[in-house]
């Protein structure tokens, strides 16, 4: 038998058993003949003690870290005084009585486990190492904790699992797509999907009234901390059913998955509408973990002599405690707002009794002084920040102060859930005046702007509401869905607003319109990215730290070298010749 327990399983219990553990020396110490050497495995670590007179003794002089070894020998409670605390199996150690080479190993070009310190480039070049360390070897594991419990609570309700192809016709998601070269139509190019959703929408049409798939999408967008070119989506669809079915069954399923993996019971799963969360927290992914709300002081200053309060929207934020803060760091905080839009930022110190101290003070009147205190809920030593101007800039500018001025660190303040509803159907009017989708142009419209949408033109067409809800967990958006349209009728008619011909629409997406034509059951669906909520859990700011192989911020593949050229054969059956970029410049080193 090669092992009889995993290395980092021995317990007290163990003692007296005589056992083989197979594993990697993380460390080796030498003292005066007998040889200590820590051995890593899947389960954790376990010290082995090598006596000089052991057989294979000599063996324990030539390992060095990372040697691969199988140790056979006795698991006995460490001397008195010697116990590791901190250390699973730290009460006991194995007496080798046999130590074997499995397999030697040149000096690792990293730290193992010493990410810290380690550069990026050299992580991922050398992955494997990496993988090694206790943080990967975690986040990983729990990571596929989240997977069996999402496909547990869906099997429980009786989704079936489907894969889609991931060699497709390119489809609206409203990112760049990565295309594959045909070999058999020269000149013509699959693309990889960006997400299952017209599949998932023909599944329904076909039949299949719960779906789900932990699906590989790709959109050839920047990498960035929470982004990768490609990324897992936990995917569902549902017929028969509306927004609030859709919303209940992924609550279960995402809340179970995060208490199982974090062993940590998330707070209340709040509901908000997005019109409020711009309001109050300046963005559509609000982190609750923390208060400091923005509040609407346009009633305080309806009648202010004070030009700069003479806005559209003004709004405030009271940041508690902080008004003792350096006039340095106010000066860096008014040119954080001015870099975010804003026309300025206003501060204000409370002093005793609603006192405010001020460079704008002297300009408001004493019933704006004490309405301001009033509506900000103010006290004495706390930090007042305002700012006047467009409504959406009023908001960002503050929404994002409040970010900088207190959002805690990802694995601090629990787990805070929030459902975001009633997005707007579009998010703003491309160069010819155009509505630009929210979310994909398959999402069903409000009930109540239907009009509005049929007759309403540019700008007034903004205000149109879309059956869209997102997850937000922490400030972090973990997935978007929708009602969808089923009827081609109404598809037809967004399809115009957005200044798609039906002959266009016909030769991009005339397979669902088709698929419509036969029966479309009332349908709606959402989806999760993994990598990110697995982020979260595992109290991660970066998504690289979750993915087993990820690419850089560049993406570049260190371990294998992706992305490299095509030899000149393969271009030639692909039918393909590789053009230079006049503009292309070679990268700086
Ligand atoms: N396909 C959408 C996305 O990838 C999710 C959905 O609407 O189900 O964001």
């Amino acid at each position: 038998m090669m092992r009889t327990h995993r290395a980092g399983e021995l317990r007290r219990d163990h003692a007296g058993a005589t056992v083989a553990v197979c594993g990697w020396v993380a460390t080796r110490r030498d003292h005066g003949g007998v040889v200590f050497l820590d051995v890593r495995d899947a389960a954790g670590v376990v010290q082995v003690v090598v006596d000089p007179e052991a057989p294979g003794a000599e063996v324990a002089h030539r390992v060095r870290s990372e040697f691969v070894v199988r140790v056979e020998g006795e698991v006995r409670p460490r001397p008195e005084g010697t116990v590791n605390e901190e250390l699973p199996t730290g009460e006991v150690e194995v007496a080798a009585q046999r130590l074997e080479v499995l397999s030697e190993a040149e000096a690792p070009p990293i730290p193992i486990g010493g990410r810290q310190e380690a550069d990026e480039l050299l992580r991922y070049r050398y992955r494997y190492l990496d993988l090694r360390g206790d943080r990967l070897q975690r986040n990983l594991r729990q990571r596929a904790v989240v997977n069996r419990v999402l496909r547990r609570v869906m099997d429980g309700h009786g989704f079936v699992e489907v894969e889609t192809p991931m060699l497709i016709a390119s489809m609206p998601e409203g990112a760049r797509d990565f295309v594959v070269p045909s070999r058999l139509q020269p000149g013509s190019f699959y693309a990889l999907p960006q997400s299952p959703q017209l599949f998932k929408q023909l599944l329904m049409v076909g039949g299949f009234d719960r779906y789900y798939q932990i699906a590989r999408c790709l959109r050839d967008e920047d990498p960035r901390s929470d982004r990768q070119f490609e990324f897992m989506q936990f995917d569902i669809e549902m017929s028969f059913v509306d927004g609030e079915d859709v919303m209940a069954v992924v609550t279960e399923a995402a809340v179970t998955a995060a208490e199982e993996a974090t062993g940590e019971l998330p707070g209340a799963v709040e509901r908000i509408t997005w019109h409020d969360a711009m309001e109050r927290y300046g963005t559509d992914k609000p982190d609750l973990r923390f208060g400091l709300e923005l509040v609407d002081l346009g009633e305080v200053f309806a009648a202010t002599e004070f030009r700069a309060f003479q806005a559209p929207a003004v709004k405030g934020i009271r940041v508690p405690g902080e008004g003792g803060v350096a006039r340095a760091r106010l000066d860096a905080l008014i040119e954080r707002a001015k870099q975010l839009g804003a026309a300025g930022l206003v501060w204000m110190r409370v002093g005793e009794a609603g006192a405010l101290d001020s460079p704008v003070a002297k300009f408001l009147s004493e019933a704006e002084q004490l309405g301001l205190v009033d509506a900000l809920g103010a006290g004495s030593g706390d930090l007042l920040l305002l700012v006047a101007g467009e409504r959406a800039i009023a908001n960002r500018v503050l929404g994002t102060l409040r970010l900088d001025l207190a959002r805690p660190p990802v694995d601090e303040g629990g787990l805070r859930f929030v459902w975001v509803v009633e997005f707007p159907l579009f998010e703003g009017l491309d160069d010819e005046g155009r509505p630009i989708p929210a979310h994909h142009p398959f999402t069903m419209p409000h009930p109540d702007d239907l009009e509005l949408l049929a007759s309403g033109q540019g700008e007034e067409l903004l205000a149109a509401r879309s059956q869209s809800y997102d997850l937000v967990l922490n400030g972090w958006e973990l997935g978007s869905g929708s009602v969808r349209i089923h009827r081609a009728d109404m598809q037809q008619q967004v399809f115009t607003a957005l200044g798609i011909t039906p002959e266009d629409a016909q030769v991009r997406f005339g397979f669902l319109l088709d698929a419509f034509r036969y029966g479309a059951p009332p349908h709606a669906g959402f989806a999760i990215g993994v990598d990110r909520f697995a982020a979260v859990l595992a109290g991660e700011e970066n998504i690289r730290e979750v993915v087993a192989f990820p690419k850089t911020q560049s993406g570049a593949d260190p371990l294998t070298g992706a992305p490299t050229p095509l030899d000149p054969a393969q271009l030639k059956e692909l039918g393909l010749q590789v053009v230079k970029r006049p503009e292309a410049k070679k990268p700086k080193s």
